[in-house]
């Protein structure tokens, strides 16, 4: 008998609809091609790629679960929460998401100024151009646009030097809040993951608090193969799920064929020893 964390789950990738950039079919396609069997698309802070995506998973014969990545700032830093297996017509979630996705208007046309004092203009146009969806407008789209224009040779370098904290294309921003954020996830129906845990830079006092938090909340799983971690990664948050007893998840993150190191549905299995969250969808 196979076993459940066997499974080839991708509970996290990214369309057109928010900073990706392939249609919801396209990825449907290309994860069932790449042994996904399991599938969910968590575009940020939006649901508007929900009933494409189940649709063509449909079509394809794959097993689908509604998905969503929200943007939330805990203790002055942007953290971001997976929301799975809920409901994308669900009132109270889509509310939330309306007012997490309301500043990024505003936001970009800050980072476009800022941008604009280091002699980079029409950014602002410029990121447009690469948004599918004009609400959703992100920094990866500035990243996109400023390797358009040849100031960079790649989006990664573009991160690193304008547009995190330090450099000069940051703009802060203040995102929802964790107990919020938790609570639409469930009223959707859903579970409430804690993102690529390793990618954030808390102190470890900090990452336990946000442990306690999250589950005092009732969030119950934490990514722990991604796209994001490296293979010792895999093992240290393995062993945070075990000790906080939260359901594990696996997803690449994937964003785009030139971009994403990662591709849907190649990074390793789950460790056997870890409860797998799609448990909770069987
Ligand atoms: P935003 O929600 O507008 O702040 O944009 C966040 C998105 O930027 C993330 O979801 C990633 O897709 C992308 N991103 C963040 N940091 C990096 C980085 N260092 N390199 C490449 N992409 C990044
Ligand atoms: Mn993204
Ligand atoms: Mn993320
Ligand atoms: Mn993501």
């Amino acid at each position: 008998m196979t076993r459940i964390s066997d499974l080839n789950a991708d509970l996290h990738c990214h369309s057109v609809v928010s900073d990706g950039t392939l249609t919801p079919e396209d990825l449907a396609q290309r994860a069932y091609a790449n042994g996904v069997r399991l599938w969910s698309l968590t575009d940020h802070d939006e649901l508007g790629g929900q009933e494409r995506a189940r649709a063509a998973a449909q079509a394809i014969g794959m097993a689908y679960v509604g998905g969503v990545e929200i943007s939330v700032t805990w203790m002055g830093q942007t953290i971001h929460i997976v929301g799975l297996g809920i409901d994308e017509k669900n009132p109270a979630l889509l509310e939330g998401l309306r007012l997490t996705r309301d500043g990024r208007g505003k936001r970009a046309r800050q980072i476009a100024d800022a941008l604009a004092q280091v002699g980079i203009d029409g950014a602002y146009e410029g990121a447009l151009h690469f948004a599918g969806n004009h609400d959703l407008i992100s920094r990866t789209h500035f990243a996109r646009f400023l390797v358009e224009r040849g100031v960079c040779r790649n989006t990664e370098t573009v991160f690193q030097n304008y547009l995190v904290e330090g450099k000069p294309g940051f703009v802060p921003h203040q995102w929802a809040n964790l107990e919020d954020t938790v609570s639409w996830i469930k009223q959707a129906g859903g579970v409430a993951v804690i993102a690529h845990p390793g990618r954030y830079d808390f102190t470890s006092t900090q990452m336990d608090q946000l442990y306690e938090r999250f589950k005092d909340f009732g969030g119950v799983g934490i990514e722990v193969i991604t796209g994001s971690h490296s293979p010792d990664q895999y093992q240290t948050y393995g062993k945070i799920a075990e000790k906080y007893g939260f359901m594990a998840s696996r997803g690449s993150d994937f964003h785009d064929p030139k971009e994403s190191h990662i591709d849907l549905g190649t990074l390793p299995l789950l460790p056997s020893n870890l409860t797998p969250v799609w448990s909770v969808f069987h």
